[in-house]
């Protein structure tokens, strides 16, 4: 079944599935000493150079969280509990109004709760990028200590934020910067021996690991107070016994994902826009103008509901996602496009396609033919 929903999480790769496999025969627990705990341990350790081997960290620079979202929050939290502690507590809160969720929402919880840290919000471009000179110049003004949000790579539009240059911009004003390459990472380089970001943050269903594993990867001058606090497993920052499983396959999806060469999913993918363009002359695509992920389509057929859109190609047996957020079953709109300045109608048409390591030709070519077939049978209702 053609399933073109990666960024929201990609299938499983062999190479994970045999290394959680091997690794269901490890009965013991990381933080014994004999024998099957130390097989335990050596398997963790791995998996953790391949996860810092993909993001060029240092394997004691990576904990493991549950994935994305938990990173985010350690990052997030952590810093701003562990400035604190070390007497040198973060005064302003930098966010941009694309990011994911799981940091707005972390975010909003460290306003609500800490009154004494202001908000700063970074606003979108039209094509989809953060606005770099607004961040340069309120961080011109100074005189106070920062913690920055920024993505590497939006999940819906894909388009790749100024990252690195937003990362220096952190540092020579003396703030803590946290970038989350969990849709970047194993695309685009990320390279944190050389990136000025403090926190990186990775999750493995993105990259073909398994759903319910990832990791921040922090500086070792960061802040970091622990939010699971318990034994001392993760350096002390994230308290529990390890989720061996997910570490296996995240170690194997990371070797896997290493290879970042993307000219086969931009192939692909110009083929999909192409083929939309000449079936729907009037297609939108949201972040076009910039540099976007190579496995990213996100667009518009105006007049095409996106809702009515994924039910139709689901029925067809083509999976894609709406550009609308559902949580507790209720769809709302976009934000990322909300911040570009999309007009709700259009964002109300917005369907997004992402590939990844499984996606083929005929994938995309099904994509094309269910949404033809879809605006057939719309066009058809309107006419009787
Ligand atoms: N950050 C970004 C950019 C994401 O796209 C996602 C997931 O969609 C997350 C964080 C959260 O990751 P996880 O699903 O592993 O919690």
């Amino acid at each position: 079944m053609p399933y073109l929903d990666h960024n929201a999480t990609s299938p499983l790769r062999p190479e994970a599935r045999s290394a959680m496999e091997r690794a269901f025969d490890i009965h013991g627990n990381a933080s014994a000493t004999h024998a099957s705990g130390r097989a335990a341990r050596a398997l963790i350790e791995e998996a953790r150079h391949e996860v810092a081997n993909l993001a060029n960290a240092r394997p004691e620079e990576v904990t493991f969280t549950s994935g994305g979202t938990e990173a985010n929050a350690l990052a997030l939290w952590g810093a701003v509990q562990g400035a604190a502690d070390a007497g040198a507590p973060i005064e302003r809160l930098f966010v941009s109004a694309i990011e994911h969720d799981s940091v707005l929402n972390t975010a909003a919880s460290i306003f609500h709760r800490i009154p004494g840290i202001r908000r700063a919000d970074i606003p979108a471009t039209r094509t989809g990028l953060v606005e770099f000179d607004a961040l340069r110049q309120l961080l011109g003004k100074g005189g106070e200590r920062v913690f920055v949000a920024v993505m590497a790579a939006n999940n819906e539009t894909g388009v790749i934020q100024p990252f690195a240059d937003v990362a220096k911009l952190v540092r020579d004003a003396g703030g803590l910067c946290l970038i989350d390459a969990v849709q970047a990472c194993g695309k685009v380089a990320t390279d944190f021996a050389v990136l000025d970001a403090d926190y990186l943050t990775l999750s493995a269903h993105k990259l073909g690991g398994p759903q319910g594993i990832g990791a921040l990867v922090t500086k070792k001058s960061a802040p970091v107070a622990a939010q699971i606090l318990g034994g001392s497993q993760e350096r002390g920052r994230r308290a529990g016994t390890e989720n061996l499983l997910g570490i296996a396959g995240f170690g194997a999806a990371a070797r896997a994902a290493g290879n970042r060469d993307d000219s086969r999913l931009v192939a692909l993918r110009d083929r999909f826009e192409t083929g939309l363009r000449r079936r729907f002359p009037n297609t939108v695509v949201f972040g076009k103008d910039a540099k976007r992920l190579g496995n990213t389509s996100y667009f518009a057929l105006p007049g095409i509901p996106a809702e009515t859109a994924v039910i139709a190609l689901d029925l067809d047996g083509v999976m894609v996602s709406s550009g609308a957020a559902c949580s507790s079953g209720k769809a709302r709109p976009s934000h990322v496009l909300k911040a570009m300045g999309v007009p709700a109608d259009l964002t109300a048409s917005a369907l997004r396609v992402s590939l990844g390591w499984n996606s083929t030709e005929s994938d995309v070519d099904a994509a094309l033919i269910s949404l033809e077939k879809l605006s057939g049978r719309i066009t058809a209702r309107r006419v009787a």
